[in-house]
């Protein structure tokens, strides 16, 4: 492990100071500190990693305090489970510092009761084999594995491993997250633990809140593999027990979250996979399912915007730029662009890309200089003058100053 530790492409070396520095601190302590969960799985399969967790048997936020003084940076401490996230100075890099705990589930689905305990009690309370793994830092076992629950021999067979037979009972969400590695690494989840996805599990999943499933959903869609893992969701019947009306997410949508970013529209790729994938539903479907995820009203919006669109596209082929331009000018961009990206149909490209900017150089304010009294009359000659130029009427600045005299004096 000491090698992967100090390879550079995979951990960039200002990450390693960082975990030496915590290590030779919390030696001073008193306290043992480990690597674990998705870096050290990631580490082991030789590939970059983000985000560094660390488990501290002792007091995490004790730890962090010291950190901060020693160190720097800042600390958000949360004291109800005793963890804390360690904000490095000058860095956008953090840390988790959390104290290792052992975890009852009382109720199905509902959050575990906490007690602070070994770092094999909290290799036992996780989700997988593969994310159960820790590598000891500090002191002389530096880089020593600690793999009570055999993941790296699951990460070498390539498969995903429940701990227990109850751990989809006790938190549902694991069911997305196995999913997810599934997708991700190519693995494939043990037929004992896909035989956990039961009907006892999806009662329970399906009482989780709209929040909740909405985060799993969320992270599915920022996969690389988000149609392929969205298709897994779907043949394990887990979409039906998410809501009635959930549609399959159509594998030619893959390459469309990948947004163009040429077109200057900020690129949201959660939004762009829920639009693709609840275009093709009615107005009260799209309303019911946003409820059950907890959407905001934004994501609402843009989804039923985008529904909205694809139906209206019948009525809209063959109008002119400025009657697309009209029709299109309230509805959100991205949702444009998704209807485009399904339906390929060139107006909507081009009200993107060209017509919205399309103004008539008279504005208002020369309209006054004019001896036009500001009314409902201003608003008609500048949308005239819009028109014109949307619609190819006008080609020059003399153009317009012509046409708009015509219109004066026929408004006058
Ligand atoms: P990713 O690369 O997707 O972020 P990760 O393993 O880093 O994967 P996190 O969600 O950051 O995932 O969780 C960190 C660790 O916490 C996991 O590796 C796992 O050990 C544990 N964990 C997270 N969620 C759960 C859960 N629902 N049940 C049990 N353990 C969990």
């Amino acid at each position: 492990m000491l090698r992967l530790l100090r390879d550079p492409s995979l951990i960039p070396s200002e990450k390693l100071t960082t975990l030496s520095n915590i290590a030779n601190l919390a030696e001073t302590l008193s306290m043992s500190c480990y690597l674990v969960g998705g870096s050290v799985r990631d580490l082991l399969l030789g590939r970059p990693i983000n985000d560094l967790d660390v488990i501290v048997e002792g007091d995490a936020i004790a730890l962090g305090k010291k950190l901060v003084e020693t160190y720097g940076g800042k600390l958000t401490p949360h004291f109800k489970f005793n963890t804390a996230i360690w904000y490095l100075p000058e860095s956008t890099d953090f840390v988790d510092l959390i104290t290792a705990r052992k975890e009852v589930y009382e109720k199905p689905g509902a959050l575990p009761n906490v007690t602070p305990s070994t770092i094999e009690d909290d290799l036992r309370r996780r989700d997988f084999t593969i994310n159960a793994i820790a590598v000891r830092l500090g002191g002389e076992g530096f880089g020593e594995i600690l793999d009570p629950l055999k993941g790296q021999a699951d990460l070498g067979r390539g498969v995903i491993r429940a701990l227990h037979p109850k751990s989809f009972l006790d938190d549902p969400t694991r069911i997305f997250r196995a999913i997810r590695y599934e997708g991700r690494y190519s693995f494939s989840i043990v037929p004992s633990t896909v035989d956990q996805i039961n009907p006892e599990a999806l009662k329970v999943l399906h009482s989780l809140s709209g929040e909740r499933i909405r985060h799993e959903l969320d992270l599915i869609l920022d996969e690389g593999h988000a149609a392929l893992t969205m298709l897994r969701v779907a043949s394990l019947g887990i979409l039906d027990v998410i809501h009635p009306k959930m549609p399959e997410f159509a594998q030619d949508w893959a390459e469309y979250l990948e947004m163009d970013m040429q077109l200057d529209i900020p690129a949201d790729r959660r939004t762009m996979g829920y639009m693709l994938w609840f275009m093709d539903l009615s107005e009260e479907d799209v309303i019911s399912i946003s409820n059950r995820l907890d959407f905001t009203n934004e994501l609402t919006l843009s989804v039923w915007a985008a529904a909205q669109l694809k139906r209206s596209l019948v009525h809209l082929f063959g109008a002119k730029p400025s009657e697309w331009t009209y029709a299109l000018e309230k509805l959100p961009l991205l949702s444009i662009y998704a209807v485009y990206l399904v339906s390929r149909e060139n107006a909507l490209l081009s009200y993107i890309s060209i017509w919205r900017h399309v103004k008539p150089h008279t504005t208002g304010d020369d309209l006054k200089k004019l001896g036009l009294q500001p009314g409902p009359r201003f608003g008609e000659i500048l949308l005239s003058l819009r028109s014109a130029w949307l619609d190819g009427v006008l080609s020059n600045k003399t153009e317009e100053e012509e046409l708009l005299h015509k219109l004066l004096s026929t408004h006058l």
